[in-house]
């Protein structure tokens, strides 16, 4: 008995018709992904009608076991995936299936032209999964009842997945939905029961729901299997987490990475650990092998979803895992939290801290364990999220010495995967500190004129072009007892490295070139806060420093970029006074333009830029034109 109630025709949101364009266009290869994105979403529903209900058991009505239900008839060529859950009312029929909450329409295009063989796998990775059922369905109706609502205000949504759909108000006693493929032309290949079956236990088998399908039993008359009314379990409807890990293979906990990430690529490293003491709790953690899209979105949903005795609470529980650590997978169950535990409970809750200390030594001694077992796998790893993990010198000082130990660096000795342990087991002897630099790239860095001492003394210097690396030594000052010393900051001061001869000679040419340095001081006054000769150089003629305690110039240039003036205080110029330029200016001759061009140059040769870059061409030109 259908209510009276009309019709209504909606268009689809824009974005909505581009993923269907797409979906029913290009996905050809793995189409059986929508089965996943289905059953996924019926055991969803399932999963928040049983939370919503921990306020409010009522909305159980008189069906609190909860399950999914995959049948088909092959005489109407329909599939249907059935559930008890949660439900949709009509608004959210016309909300949830006419929308993307997430706009990931651009990503998802992208992706998509990136991905040769258009693999349907990246569409539940982008909220979209519901679309998926149209890459095997011409038509798909959505009969649906939200749990507590009365059987008169069930709905029925209907669409061919181009640019419209419709809704109505039905009569429907059962809770919850049933999606309804009207199959394509030649897609019979999802009658057969044994396929489903086999798609269910390749990507199902964990969703801790039972999932029902109808038993078959041969038919002596007609030859054949027939479906009888009894119906039974298809999947194996035990969480993976809580299995002994003696139980579970590799196969089972990559395939489980795959539903719960949907990344097309194996995970780099996973722990599965049963935690026991005061707060017990269950952690399944994945790194990843590839860094997601949004990585440098802070305020992205976390990938942890938190459980509380196999009850799915939340999945965006940043609680869990530092911030730092935003790109792990994985799941962490609780025996000791309460089951309506709220996102502010959670921040405050003593078990949480203790789980998120505990989960982020895990995480750490997993990469350790990399690091330290495989290292072109930690070389993938720190490029994809080293500089993320960076950002965890600054946030977890608990963790720092963990955290500074899986730094990897480009040096002035090899471009990439140097620690800082690598690094003290090559310092010279009578070296103390360890030296590093920060630029824009690495080739500015490793042109720097600031290097030319240590280059010739064969001191290694790290060479640090991440954006969040001055933010990083912002908060890390030391390794290993040894200081992390800047070679543009401050007077170079090599001590014990100096010898003695050099340290004699450097003192007479400084002696000698004073009266032409106070000359150089008077004429750079506006510009330099001091001009002094250095040891640091060698082939350069000069370069810029700042004082110890002033913001790096780099640091300086990024504020800049990120819109943030920074008061800039004025730079010191050194001056190599061996070398012939400088010489010259011993002479007097064209004085005024000699000492604005070596100033100018030095702030050229660190990456920086000249406030009157024609100035600059004037006096270089009156210079050539002698
Ligand atoms: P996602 O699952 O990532 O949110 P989908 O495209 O798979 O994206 O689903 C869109 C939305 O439609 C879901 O978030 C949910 O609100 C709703 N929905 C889909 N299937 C069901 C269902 N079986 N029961 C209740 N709501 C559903
Ligand atoms: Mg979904």
């Amino acid at each position: 008995m259908e209510s009276p109630a009309q019709k209504h025709t909606h268009a689809f949101q824009a974005e909505v018709k581009q993923i269907l364009h797409l979906v029913t266009h290009s996905l050809y290869s793995n189409k059986e992904i929508f089965l996943r994105e289905l059953v996924s979403n019926a055991s969803d529903a399932c999963d928040k009608l049983r939370f919503e209900a921990l306020d409010n058991a009522a909305l159980f009505e008189d069906a609190p076991n909860l399950e999914v239900r995959v049948s088909y008839d092959k005489d109407a060529r329909t599939l249907t995936i059935s559930d008890n859950g949660i439900g949709m009312s009509a608004d959210e029929a016309v909300q949830h299936l006419g929308t993307i909450a997430k706009s990931g329409t651009r990503e998802f295009m992208a992706a998509l032209e990136g991905d040769k063989k258009k693999d349907a796998n990246l569409i539940g990775q982008f909220g979209v999964g519901f679309y998926s059922g149209f890459i095997v369905a011409d038509r798909i109706t959505v009969e649906s009842r939200r749990a507590g609502l009365p059987a008169g205000q069930g709905v029925r949504w209907s669409s061919e997945g181009t640019g419209e759909f419709e809704v109505e108000t039905i009569e429907r006693a059962q809770r919850g939905t049933d999606v309804i493929l009207h199959l394509r032309e030649g897609e019979d290949e999802w009658l057969a029961p044994w396929k489903l079956r086999s798609i269910i236990g390749k990507y199902s088998d964990h969703i801790s729901l039972p999932i029902l399908m109808r038993k078959q039993q041969w038919d002596e008359e007609k030859k054949e299997q027939v479906l009888t009314d009894e119906w039974e379990t298809v999947n194996k409807a035990a969480a993976l987490w809580t299995r002994p890990k003696s139980e579970v293979t590799d196969a089972q906990y990559q395939e489980f990475y795959k539903q719960l990430s949907y990344d097309s690529e194996p995970p780099l490293a996973y722990t599965h650990n049963r935690v026991e003491g005061r707060t017990e709790y269950t952690q399944l953690l994945y790194v990843p092998a590839k860094a997601p899209f949004d990585l440098w979105n802070r305020d992205k949903r976390g990938g942890v979803k938190l459980y509380v005795k196999r009850v799915f609470i939340m999945d965006d529980a940043e609680a869990l895992m530092p911030v730092y650590l935003r790109f792990v997978k994985g799941v962490i169950d609780s025996a000791d939290l309460p089951l309506n535990v709220s996102r502010e409970l959670l921040q405050e809750s003593r078990d949480v801290k203790a789980i998120r200390e505990g989960s982020t030594k895990k995480v750490l001694s997993m990469l350790e364990d990399v690091a330290e077992n495989d290292k072109d796998k930690y070389a993938a790893f720190w490029k994809e999220f080293g500089a993320v993990l960076k950002e965890g010198l600054g946030e977890d000082f608990q963790n720092q010495e963990r955290l500074a130990k899986l730094l990897r660096f480009a040096s002035t000795h090899a471009d990439e995967g140097v620690s800082f342990a690598d690094y003290v087991g090559r310092m010279k002897e009578g070296q103390e500190a360890i030296y590093y630099i920060t630029a824009d790239t690495l080739a500015a860095a490793k042109g720097s004129p600031q290097l030319e001492v240590f280059r010739k003394k064969g001191i290694e210097v790290l060479l640090l072009t991440d954006r969040v690396d001055e933010w990083m030594l912002s908060h890390l000052y030391e390794f290993d007892g040894k200081p992390l010393t800047s070679v543009a900051k401050g007077a170079v001061d090599l001590g014990k490295l100096q010898d003695e001869e050099e340290k004699k000679a450097a003192e007479a040419a400084a002696e000698a070139f004073k009266p032409t340095l106070e000359k150089l001081k008077a004429a750079l006054k506006d510009r330099a806060k001091d001009v002094r000769t250095t040891t640091r150089l060698v082939d350069s003629p000069a370069c810029i420093v700042v004082d110890e305690g002033d913001m790096s110039a780099h640091l300086a240039r990024l504020l800049k970029q990120a819109g943030q003036g920074a008061p800039r205080s004025m730079p010191i110029l050194e001056v190599n006074a061996g070398h012939a330029l400088v010489k010259r200016l011993e002479t007097g001759e064209h004085f005024d333009d000699l000492a604005h061009i070596l100033f100018d140059q030095a702030l050229l040769a660190e990456g920086g830029q000249l406030e009157d870059p024609a100035a600059y061409v004037r006096r270089v030109n009156a210079l050539l034109a002698g």
